[in-house]
């Protein structure tokens, strides 16, 4: 079937209904949460161009960015300490394989950077780090000598300058974004030569979504772009990177938290339950592969003719 929205990869109307919608309420004003409850999310139609399989919301939302300027969320900010190792875990190997010279402070643009936890463990680590967020709540926790540096609205709003970061990080940010392109095309631009992008992103053929599809806890009316190792290394090249690597990534949950999600999805809500009987949850962090890859890039000499590619 052919559908209005062009595909973002290969500029095709040809697509296929991957998963029909399910609990939208279309007449109400829709409302985000980062923490949406596992199996029972609320997702627009999704479809899979017939070309070059991106897969994607039919139909973004009217005001998806009156939503996440709204959004709050404590669930979120409770997992903080978790969160903070995996950032710790990560600078460190950025470091080591990235940077291996100390050659002065290194500049980190987080986009999306919620409640700022990877600004606080970045300017431990030394860097000087800045941060995007829409949401007025997340900006308001970010602790008050970094809230400084972070631009309060969208990427697509901001002005840095060519050349300026080393890093740009987009963690659990890109499927949320609704011109995923445009956002990887400007990254690279404000990346120095050489510079790197992370980005954390569901994988729409990952284990977890194969086996509970539609019920996949990834699936969500807040994810605009499900991508795979295929499609998310095609459009960063079509933006100007070089993928270095792309690998799943282990989530570090407490225990706690992680079984009360589980107990919704009903394919292992028993073995939930199981769980809880024999564990004392909160106290204990456990890693969980829940379907998310991690991708390395960097910004690739051919740049600024990547940049004025036409699809
Ligand atoms: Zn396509």
């Amino acid at each position: 079937m052919a559908s209005g929205r062009a595909c973002i990869l290969c500029g095709s109307t040809e697509q296929s209904i991957l998963y029909r919608e399910r609990g939208q309420q279309t007449h109400r004003t829709i409302e985000y949460r980062i923490s949406e409850p596992i199996g029972r999310a609320r997702h627009g139609t999704i479809v899979k161009c017939n070309v070059c399989g991106l897969v994607f919301l039919e139909e973004l939302p009217h005001d998806g960015q009156r939503a996440y300027r709204e959004l709050s969320d404590p669930e979120y900010h409770s997992e903080n300490e978790s969160r903070t190792q995996i950032f710790k875990q990560l600078l460190s190997s950025i470091e080591s394989d990235h940077f291996p010279h100390n050659s002065g402070a290194r500049k980190l643009l987080d986009i999306g950077c919620a409640t700022g936890t990877l600004l606080r463990v970045a300017s431990e680590h030394g860097w000087i780090a800045s941060g995007v967020e829409p949401s007025r709540w997340a900006v308001d926790m970010i602790e008050a000598p970094l809230r400084e540096n972070v631009f309060l609205g969208t990427f697509e709003d901001t002005s840095f300058p060519d050349d300026t970061f080393d890093l740009v990080v987009l963690w659990e940010t890109l499927e949320h974004i609704e011109d995923p392109s445009a956002t990887l095309r400007k990254a690279s631009r404000i990346l120095r030569p050489g510079g790197i992008i992370v980005i954390n992103i569901p994988n729409i053929e990952s284990f977890w979504s194969h086996l509970l599809r539609d019920r996949w806890w990834l699936v969500e009316q807040m994810h605009y772009y499900y991508f795979e190792p295929r499609t998310i290394r095609q459009l960063l090249e079509n933006s100007g990177f070089s993928v270095i690597s792309i690998k799943p990534f282990k989530k570090t949950f407490s225990l706690g938290y992680l079984i009360q999600k589980l107990r919704d999805v009903p394919v292992i809500s028993d073995f939930s339950r199981s769980a809880h009987v024999m564990s004392k949850p909160g106290r204990f962090n456990v890693s969980f592969n829940s379907g998310q890859m991690v991708v390395f890039a960097y910004v690739s000499q051919d740049r600024m003719s990547c940049q004025t590619r036409v699809l």
